[in-house]
Order: C-alpha cells, then structure tokens, then sequence
C-alpha cells in the first residue's frame, strides 16, 4: 500500500493523477477548464453502491480525501476567475450574468447529483455542499442559484422521477435548463403545506390555478417544480408537484422582488391562471407532494448551511489579510491580543458549523436520516455566518462600510440564511420535535 502510495504521489507531481475508487486505482490526466468535473465522475452503480451505511467508515467528518480537496480546490479557481470579475456589477444589476450561468452548466456544475447516464457529474452531496460552499465564498447569490437547482430541484427529480420523466428532465437540468422549486405562497410560508393553489383533475390532464411567492431562479428557470393541493378535503394528503415547462401559457411571472441581500438570485411571484399540465407531468405519486417537498427540502438545508459557511469564509478571507496590513499604534491590528481574540472565536465557530454541514452531508450519503441534522446545519451555520460576517465589518473599520471592499455585500447576502428553506424558528420547532420523539415525550 505504501508502495502504492508513492506511486500515486509520484504520479500526481508529474502531472497524472491515480485515483483510488474502493479496491481499484485509475490513471487519469488533470482537469481541464471546460470538463471541470469530469474527473469526479461516478456511474448510477458506484453511487448506488456507495450509499450503503455498510460501507462508511467512521471517520473525521471534516477529514476530506484526496478527491474531495482536488474538487475543492478545483471549484475555488473556477469561483475566482469566472464569478469574482461580475460579483459587483452582478449585485448592482439584481442579475446573474448570463455567461456565469452557461460556465456553471458547461463545467458540469448543474447536475453535481445527477448521475452520468443522465448528463451529470455523479459527485456526492457532500462533493454538491464543497461545490456550494466554495462558490459561496466568493458569491452567496450564484451559490443559491446553484443549490436550489441542484439540491432541491434534481433531488426531487432525482428520487421521484419515474425513468422516462428523468431522461427527459434530469439531462435538461444537468445539461442546460435551470430548475425553480414553488412551494411557498402569500398565505403559506412557514406553514407550508397550508397553500392554496389547486390542481384539478380533466381526465387526462390537470388545470392548475393559483399563485407562488418568493420563488428562487424564477426569471432564469426553464422547469419549474410546482406544489398543488388536487384534493383539498384530504389537506396535506392532496398535495401533488407537478412539472411545468416555463413556456406553459398558463404561468406567469407577475412580480420580481428588489431585495436586501442575494440581489443577483432571482426571487418571483408567479401566477398560474388555467395552466394545462399533463398528467405524464406529475413527479412522484398524487398526494405525495408534502413527502417529496419535506424530503427535498431536508437536503436543501444543508445546501444552506454550506452557502452560510462559504460566505463566513468569504468575509474571512477579506478581513484576515487586512488585518495583518493596516497598522494603528503602531502596530499591525491583527496584532492587538483583543483582536486575536476576536478573529480566532469567529474561527472556532466557523469550524463547529462546518462540522454540523459536513457531518449532516455525510449522513445523508451514508442514507440516514437527516431531518434533525439538517436543522442543525442550517440554523448554527446562518447565526454563525451572520456573527461573522458583522464581526469582519467591525474589524475592519470605515473600510467594512464601503462596497469597495467587499464585506458590506456579505452582511447584506447573510440576512437570508434565517429565512429561506424554514426560519430559524422552523428549524428549532423541528430540533424539538424530534427530540420529543427520541425520549417518547412525543406522546401525550
Ligand atoms: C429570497 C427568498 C428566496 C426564497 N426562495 C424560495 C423558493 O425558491 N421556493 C419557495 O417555495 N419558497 C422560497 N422562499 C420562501 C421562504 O421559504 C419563506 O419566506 C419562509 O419559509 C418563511 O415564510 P414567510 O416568509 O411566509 O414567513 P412566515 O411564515 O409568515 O413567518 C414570519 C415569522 O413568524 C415565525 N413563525 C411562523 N410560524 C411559527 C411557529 N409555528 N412557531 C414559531 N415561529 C413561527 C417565523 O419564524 C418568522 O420569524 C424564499 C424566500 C425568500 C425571502
């Protein structure tokens, strides 16, 4: 093995890779700019086989391999040649820049999930969350463009596509067709599966009439996930998703929001008056659609939770070279044992809510359940990031006020993180819950 080893060390500073898949080894060549993620790549078999619990090993869960860190360093360089150039104008705009969009699907970093036999780049979702994390770090708005598409849109069609429905709809969203999740309404956010819109039955297809809020990527979107109740009397149990096409007559984009923070990502208010949907078009059973959203949805929060501690990371990676550039009394300020103090707090909790990211991330490979460490995630990661991303302006003094340099935009981005995908409270009540359940205090 260790002979092995050094074959592999002496391969990879020539210039040549040998990557360990379980028992075998693989020769490949470095990764080019245009096939980003090819040399990540897993079959529909090897994903299947690796989400095994059998076949975890328990281990640090922030200890990344080989693969995982070439993947990491992989999406950073491609963060900071294609994204970092537009992060200001893309802000002052509200846009994601077109081009930005087409470089994320043509580097295969639209279906991080999907596997290969549909387009995609097979990776696992704790590869997605080093992706979002990484692209985080340098823009928390194309990050969630990238992780509703892929953590919660391909997830669901992913898990609950029938094989014909993936073919057609997984390769569009792997290859060149950003996906909208549409669950929330004006009366319906937190309490979600409370939403009005209502498909009903004609036969052989379905009229959906109704409206959504706050909907992510809405302006860019080709396919839209849309959540409507065909059996209001059953409640929950009436809920169906359905997938629209973007060109359906019947939907709308009524209203783009001007927002705080993400400004790039596209948030809509859509409407949807006599949209015809055909009855090949329904994801998953009728009545299932809460299952789908709730599942989705719990992966989805990590999502978050690695675009909260991207952005943490962002704002540190600006505050800690000024730091050790800007003197006062003469001294460099990162120096100053109170500041020391500071910085290195804000990096104790950085790690502790990247361990709960990455830890859920692995969970979830492993296929256990993730609902409670999903909570976890995400609302630790959200007040941490928010912590910091306020703390790097202190530290910065006049200069964390100005656009110029950058940190304003993180304090800004960081505010979403409580909202979207279940508040703060959303997520405690769901800590709650399963504590309750744990100890049988769930029963009255
Ligand atoms: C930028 C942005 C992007 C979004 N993207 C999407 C998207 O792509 N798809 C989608 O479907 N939705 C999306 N959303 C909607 C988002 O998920 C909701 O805004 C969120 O779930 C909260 O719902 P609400 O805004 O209606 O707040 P409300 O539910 O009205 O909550 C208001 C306050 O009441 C608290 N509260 C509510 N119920 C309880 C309770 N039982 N116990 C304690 N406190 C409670 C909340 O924590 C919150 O503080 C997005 C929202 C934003 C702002």
């Amino acid at each position: 093995m260790n002979q092995l080893l050094k074959t592999c060390r002496r391969l990879a500073n020539s210039g040549i890779i040998l990557d360990r898949y379980g028992n075998n080894f693989r020769l490949r060549t470095p990764f080019s700019s245009e096939k980003l993620l090819l040399p990540f790549r897993r079959t529909l078999a090897s994903v299947e086989s690796s989400t095994n619990v059998s076949n975890i090993q328990p281990g640090p869960c922030l200890l990344f391999s080989e693969d995982e860190n070439m993947l990491r360093d992989t999406v950073r360089k491609f963060s900071q040649s294609s994204i970092a150039p537009k992060v200001r104008e893309m802000d002052e705009k509200g846009e994601t820049d077109k081009e930005v969009i087409s470089q994320l699907f043509s580097n295969g970093l639209m279906g991080l999930e999907v596997p290969v036999e549909y387009g995609g780049s097979g990776l696992t979702f704790t590869q997605a969350c080093i992706v979002i994390e990484e692209i985080a770090r340098v823009d928390p708005a194309v990050a969630v463009l990238v992780d509703v598409h892929n953590t919660v849109v391909n997830t669901a069609v992913r898990k609950w596509a029938r094989p014909e429905q993936k073919k057609k709809w997984l390769t569009a969203l792997a290859t060149d067709t950003v996906g909208s999740f549409c669950l929330s309404e004006a009366s319906s956010g937190s309490d979600a599966f409370a939403l009005k819109t209502r498909a009903v039955d004609k036969g052989d297809h379905f009229v959906i009439n109704g409206g959504k809020l706050w909907i992510s990527n809405a302006m860019e979107a080709g396919l839209f996930i849309v959540f409507a109740n065909v059996n209001p009397e059953k409640g929950h149990k009436g809920i169906t998703a359905f997938v629209l096409d973007s060109k359906n007559p019947g939907l709308s984009i009524a209203k783009k929001e001007d927002k705080l923070g993400i400004r790039a990502s596209s948030t809509c208010e859509l409407v949807f008056q006599d949209a015809k949907v055909s009855k090949e078009d329904v994801l998953g059973e009728i009545g299932n659609g809460y299952k789908i959203a709730i599942e989705s949805l719990n992966e989805g929060r990590i999502g978050i939770g690695a675009q909260m501690i991207g952005l943490a990371q962002g704002a540190m990676d600006i505050i800690f070279p000024y730091l050790h550039e800007r003197k006062q009394f003469g001294s460099r300020i990162g120096d100053f044992q109170g500041v020391q103090f500071q910085y290195a707090q804000a990096r104790v909790e950085l790690e502790a809510a990247r361990a709960l990211v990455y830890n859920a991330a692995r969970m979830n490979d492993a296929g256990i359940s993730i609902r409670k460490e999903a909570a976890f995630a995400k609302y630790y990661s959200a007040q941490v990031a928010e912590r910091i991303a306020s703390k790097c302006i202190d530290l910065a003094g006049g200069m964390g006020f100005v656009k110029e340099f950058g940190l304003e935009k993180y304090y800004r981005d960081v505010k979403i993180g409580h909202i979207y995908e279940g508040t703060d409270n959303i997520q405690l009540q769901t800590i709650a819950k399963e504590m309750q359940r744990e100890s049988g205090f769930d029963k009255k």
